[in-house]
Parts: structure tokens; sequence; C-alpha cells
């Protein structure tokens, strides 16, 4: 079976990285799909966002990443994806991820979410705290996977590696 990874890696995290390499033990193929979302300004661009995540996983042959706009959903039946995956990093996920899952569940009863839970070192971690502590010049490399740090501190023009 094929499983549909969606969200907006704006950037992949190691915390991400994770919940990919485990799901690539247990579908066929992964889809990582970065949601094109009108609705948010990202501070990468669909193409940065598509070239990390390809580069950090270019060692699991089972995983391909792509770009999606609209419903999570009508891409999944698009692409003949019968899980969509989420991650869980803490109960403050839980209350959004269910409705968003309820919600996607009545569009399409034939595609399952599936939450893994996420490995208890990358449970505090999310793309916007990652930004936020490169924003002020702050080690982030234990925290994405390699090449994305250098990216970070370009965006904020600081200096890499920190000081
Ligand atoms: P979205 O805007 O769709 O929430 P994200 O890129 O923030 O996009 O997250 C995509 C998915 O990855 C979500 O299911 C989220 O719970 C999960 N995720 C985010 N951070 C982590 C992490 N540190 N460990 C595991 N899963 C995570």
């Amino acid at each position: 079976m094929k499983a549909l990874y969606p969200g907006s890696f704006d950037p992949i995290t190691l915390g991400h990285l994770d919940l990919i390499e485990r799901s690539s033990r247990l579908f066929e193929q992964v889809l990582v799909a970065v949601l094109q979302n009108p609705g948010k300004q990202p501070s990468f661009s669909l193409e940065q966002r598509l070239a990390q995540i390809r580069r950090a996983t270019s060692h699991l042959s089972n995983v391909e990443a792509s770009s999606f706009d609209g419903l999570t959903v009508e891409f999944a039946r698009r692409t003949g994806t019968g899980v969509i995956l989420r991650g869980l990093r803490a109960m403050s996920d839980f209350e959004f991820e269910l409705q968003i899952a309820h919600t996607n569940l009545s569009l399409a009863p034939e595609v399952e979410t599936l939450f893994l839970a996420t490995a208890v070192p990358h449970s505090f971690l999310s793309s916007s705290v990652v930004k936020e502590v490169a924003r002020f010049g702050g080690e982030v490399r234990h925290l994405v996977p390699s090449g994305v740090a250098e990216e970070l501190a370009r965006l904020f023009n600081q200096t890499y590696p920190p000081r």
C-alpha cells in the first residue's frame, strides 16, 4: 500500500524525517507532498522545500516528493494513495488533527488517516521553532537534515555556522 504524507515542510525537520523513515518501512511507497496553501506565506519556496525533502530522503528508495494544491483527499485519490499519514507530537496536535481526519473521512471514506507518534527526541520540534532559533543566529544543525541549517542562515542573513 502507498501512503501520503502531506504538510508544509517549511522547512523539513529531523522530526519529519524520522516519520518518513519509519513509514518507509511500513509502506511499499511513501509520497511526501508539499501543500501549496494560499492562506500561508511560506519562508521557503515550493522548489526549495521539494529540493530539501528530496536531498534528505535520497537514501530511501521508496520515498518520493511532490506538491499539490486543493484538498488532500482529492490528491490522495488522484495518486491512488489509501492512507494519509500525520504525526502526533503532543496532546495539542490531537484536537486539530482529529478534526481534519474526521472531515477527510466524511469527504473520502476510502482514504484512512493514520497517526504515528513522534519519536521522543523530536516531540518538541516544529518548523516554526526551528525558524525562530535560526532567525536569531542560534544553532539548528541538530534539528534539521544536513544542508537545511545553511539555507536557514541565508534566509535570515546570519553567519554559518553560528559562532
Ligand atoms: P502542516 O502545516 O500540515 O501541519 P507541517 O510541516 O508542520 O505541516 O507538519 C506536517 C506533518 O508532520 C504533521 O502531521 C505534523 O504533525 C508532523 N510533524 C511536524 N513536526 C513533527 C515532528 N517533530 N515529529 C514528527 N512529526 C512531525
